[in-house]
């Protein structure tokens, strides 16, 4: 019986010759049977089964003599190949056969002589494995005979099919039954119950981790959906009973709520409940629905301590005056608020989204003076994480020209970003006023020229300037109205005030850019003009002169004729201070009085 009579033919598939093929494995005993009916049906010495997998074919029964190694599979097409009829295969004499190595060593010794076989075929054409008979004497098999083998084979590969789907299944329920341990072991961890409700009994079960997330025991909760909705706090239960009738009718595809529900000890808890309809009747009614219900009380309060915190920063923002904000510098250059307070509707005249992704809205409404000092002072915050502080202009659509003074702290982050946080506030008024005091403080208020302070302020600035540049010169002009005291006697107090604003509206129309002037005394005023050598500063002061005496003042219906006397000096360099010059130029206007008033005198000249 030499192994070689199953040697491996090109376009056979080959019988492993693998010990293991050869174990018969246990069960399938309606294979085995039918194997045996094969074998005494046929009267031959061995009738076997086999089935085919990825790498050859391995024993599924056997009857009678077993053979050393599989014998070769002449009925099966290439595995994957599908047909739907068996296919049977009848070799009378072994030793005629070239398959079989026929004629290389025949005689009696040669097993098989006689070999079928039927190829196994599921009912979706499969190939599955195929049923065997061999016999040590050749012999052949009529119509009828191989008609029954053809019968047998489909008797045993229905067996096999059935065996396999079986197969199959119980490894899916394996793998379920594991899923659901852990399914089970992860609900348990996560305060969630699960429920199975017939919908067409009303019969609802719970499971345990269910009962006891309410508070009951095993058997203390009924099975009645009818107790079920009795539970279901009774503000809730119009929108549990519509969400839930919604899935019914397939309106939506799975079942969500939150509501409350109540507990044993008659407390209420917040529950998350999902489920899903997992069969309905041929109409598409419901029959079965199964789902998990969720205690989601701790975080429902959380979430509201959560949104209650939410609501009193965001209210605290919105409400304190201006804007509170998070200003945001990437290294890359962008800026953007990531959060900006309703205030920003006031101050920027924008929405917070509209500064949310990017800085470049209200940059755009940075005034042109103060650009410059609003971005290298947050460049400068940025650099030295020192605090922000700035007074700038804005001009809004609405509201124009406004002050705002931005107030924030910066914070380094670890992808080198800077974020601020601060506020910002509407300063118009207050810079109003402070521009009011200013004014205050430096103008006369009869005449609206600066006053003598404030004259004093400027001119010692451009005796400064004189010195710093060495070989500028400027020109100290100073004016004395003539006989005011009769002016004042003959037409009052009140005329001699309106004297002097007109005075000082003469005098404001001669001044030049640069020019400074102010009224320095009673009815004393007092120009400095830059760059201004003696004999512009002569021409200057003629043209004072001459507008003046042009230029009567109108009272009622009567012109009251003005003169003024005008002493000139020239600053110098090595003055101590600006009073100096304006005490020569005072000593040159004594001189123009002396002379008979509405004069020019200049120091110096036989001063
Ligand atoms: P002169 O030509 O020599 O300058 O004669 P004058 O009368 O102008 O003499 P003086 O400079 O001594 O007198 C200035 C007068 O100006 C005295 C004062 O009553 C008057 N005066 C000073 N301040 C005011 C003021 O604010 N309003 C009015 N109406 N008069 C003022
Ligand atoms: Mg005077
Ligand atoms: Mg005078």
């Amino acid at each position: 019986m030499p192994a070689s009579t199953f040697s491996v033919e090109d376009g056979i598939v080959s019988a492993s010759p693998a010990a293991s093929n050869l174990a018969i494995p246990a069960g399938d005993a309606q294979c085995q049977a039918l194997t045996r009916l094969a074998r005494a049906h046929f009267g031959v010495a061995t009738a076997l089964v086999t089935v085919s997998h990825a790498h050859g074919q391995r024993l599924q029964a056997l009857d009678g003599l077993p053979p050393d190694v599989l014998p070769p599979n002449l009925s099966g097409p290439p595995l994957h190949a599908t047909t739907k009829t068996a296919k049977v295969v009848v070799v009378p004499d072994t030793s005629d056969d070239e398959r079989f190595g026929g004629g290389r060593s025949g005689g009696a010794a040669r097993w098989p002589r006689f070999y079928a076989t039927c190829g196994l075929t599921s009912a979706d054409g499969r190939h599955l494995g195929a049923l065997y008979l061999l016999d040590k004497l050749p012999r052949n098999l009529d119509d009828a005979q191989q008609n029954f083998l053809r019968e047998l084979a489909g008797l045993i590969a229905h067996g096999l099919e059935r065996e396999q789907a079986l197969a199959t299944l119980r490894h899916r329920v394996g793998k379920l039954e594991a899923s659901g341990e852990l399914m089970t072991l992860a609900l348990a961890g996560s305060e969630t119950g699960t429920w199975d409700r017939d919908v067409v009994t009303g019969k609802i079960d719970y499971s345990p981790a269910w009962k006891s997330m309410l508070g009951y025991a095993e058997h203390e909760v009924s099975n009645r959906i009818e107790d079920a909705y009795l539970r279901v706090h009774p503000d809730d239960l119009a929108y549990v009973q519509a969400t839930m009738q919604s899935h019914f009718e397939n309106k939506t595809d799975s079942y969500v709520v939150e509501h409350r529900i109540r507990c044993k000890d008659g407390s209420y808890k917040w529950i998350c409940s999902r489920g899903k309809v997992v069969g309905r009747d041929s109409d598409g009614h419901a029959l079965r629905m199964v789902g998990t219900s969720t205690d989601i009380t701790a975080l429902r309060e959380t979430a509201a301590q959560l949104q209650q915190s939410i609501e009193m920063v965001t209210n605290l923002t919105n409400e304190v005056p201006g804007m509170v904000f998070q200003y945001r510098l990437m290294s890359d250059g962008l800026a953007f608020f990531p959060y900006a307070s309703e205030g920003i509707r006031n101050i920027y005249e924008l929405t917070p989204q509209q500064a949310a992704t990017s800085a470049q809205t209200i940059d755009a409404l940075i005034d042109a003076r103060d650009w410059v000092a609003y971005r290298e002072s947050l460049e400068e915050s940025a650099a030295s994480l020192l605090p922000w502080h700035l007074e700038y202009r804005v001009r809004l659509p609405e509201q124009g020209l406004r002050w705002r003074q931005g107030d924030a702290q910066p914070r380094r982050l670890d992808d080198g970003s800077t974020l601020w946080h601060g506020f910002i506030t509407d300063v118009t008024d207050r810079k109003h006023i402070e521009a009011e005091l200013q004014e205050l403080a430096t103008i006369d208020f009869l005449t609206q020229l600066p006053n003598r302070r404030h004259f004093m302020v400027q001119s010692e600035a451009e005796l400064a300037r004189i010195r710093r540049a060495g070989s500028s010169v400027a020109a100290v002009l100073m004016f004395d109205l003539d006989h005011f005291k009769a002016l004042n006697d003959r037409w009052g107090h009140a005329v001699g005030d309106k004297a002097l604003s007109h005075f000082a509206a003469l005098l404001r129309a001669e001044v030049r850019a640069g020019d400074i002037v102010g009224r320095i005394g009673g009815e004393e005023f007092a120009m400095v003009l830059p760059n201004t050598g003696a004999d512009a500063a002569i021409t200057r002061a003629a043209c004072v002169q001459q507008r003046t005496s042009r230029t009567p003042m109108l009272h009622g219906d009567e012109f009251i004729a003005l003169t003024v006397s005008i002493g000139i000096d020239i600053m110098r360099t090595c003055d101590v201070g600006v009073d100096q010059s304006l005490s020569r130029g005072d000593r040159a206007l004594y001189r123009a009085k002396e002379r008979g008033r509405n004069r020019i005198e200049i120091y110096g000249d036989q001063t």
